[in-house]
């Protein structure tokens, strides 16, 4: 059984921030910042590729509650949201996840995407391959 179903089945305890019939919030072990928590439906799915949709319509909803809940329990104003699929992701955890990572000014974390020449050529090509292997 993973970590995480373990945490679920009350083998193993959490700090939980939130629960409810499908879905628990705890804190992240190792907090990346001062409030990291992860989201996670308590059935196991491995990752977003098999991931129920109404469990993610679920999920979802917990996350913006969780989120509020961070906002007001620590003054927020800032957060991510991430969700890794996959060891080339940097999934270690093998049920899907979503963590809250609360944003500080001075954290020294970044997420930061960085910007790539625009070629539109290449976008157009791009979509049609994804959308022809359907
Ligand atoms: P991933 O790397 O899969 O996106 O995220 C897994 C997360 O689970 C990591 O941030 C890690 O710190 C957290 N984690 C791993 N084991 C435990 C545990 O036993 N309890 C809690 N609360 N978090 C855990
Ligand atoms: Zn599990």
């Amino acid at each position: 059984m993973c970590v995480f179903c373990k945490i679920i089945n009350n083998e193993i305890p959490c700090y939980k921030v939130y629960e409810d019939d499908q879905v628990i919030a705890f804190l992240d072990i190792s907090q990346v910042t001062h409030g990291h928590t992860l989201v996670v439906p308590k059935k196991h799915y491995e990752n977003i590729f098999v991931l129920d949709e109404a469990i993610a319509g679920e999920l979802y909803k917990a996350v913006v509650k969780v989120s509020n809940i961070l906002k007001k329990g620590l003054n927020l104003t800032d957060l991510n949201i991430i969700n890794n699929n996959g060891p080339v992701a940097g999934q270690t955890v093998n049920h899907y996840h979503i963590h809250l990572v609360p944003r500080y000014s001075d954290d020294g974390v970044s997420f930061f995407i960085p910007p790539k020449e625009v070629n539109h050529d290449k976008l157009a090509n791009l979509l049609e391959q994804i959308l022809n292997n359907q």
